[in-house]
């Protein structure tokens, strides 16, 4: 069976989407990552090398560490969440609406892994 492009429900052979709506979610998407693409990537190109960077400065600078570590953290987080720009295979593979779900949560989880970074800090060194 063929799937609605956005929200995964079962359409005929001849159709793209099974409502209106779907489609007009599916053209606001394109609208909204065409616009921000470059935002989404340039800070998830900072983010991926910050947390590792801090991670390096944390052995001798530890505040300064933690905050590399911790603020890319937030900043990958954010932008997940609120510019879900799942990547091409998980939109083929999930349908864009459950895509977008699935990249908000990673967001969030990544916002996560921030605050713990935080937490560890303060718990074992005292920060
Ligand atoms: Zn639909």
């Amino acid at each position: 069976m063929k799937k609605c492009e956005y929200c995964a429900k079962e359409i005929s052979y001849f159709e793209q989407y099974c409502c209106d709506d779907c489609q007009e979610s599916v053209n606001k998407f394109n609208e909204t990552r065409d616009k921000y693409s470059k935002v989404f990537s340039v800070t998830s190109f900072i983010c991926v090398f910050g947390i590792p960077l801090g991670l390096m400065v944390f052995s001798f600078a530890r505040a300064l560490g933690l905050l590399l570590s911790a603020g890319s953290c937030f900043a990958m987080g954010i932008v997940l969440f609120l510019l879900p720009f799942p990547a091409e295979n998980m939109i083929t593979k999930y349908k864009l609406k459950k895509a977008i779900k699935i990249t908000r949560i990673i967001g969030i989880a990544v916002i996560g892994v921030g605050l713990a970074i935080c937490l560890l800090s303060v718990l074992l060194f005292g920060i």
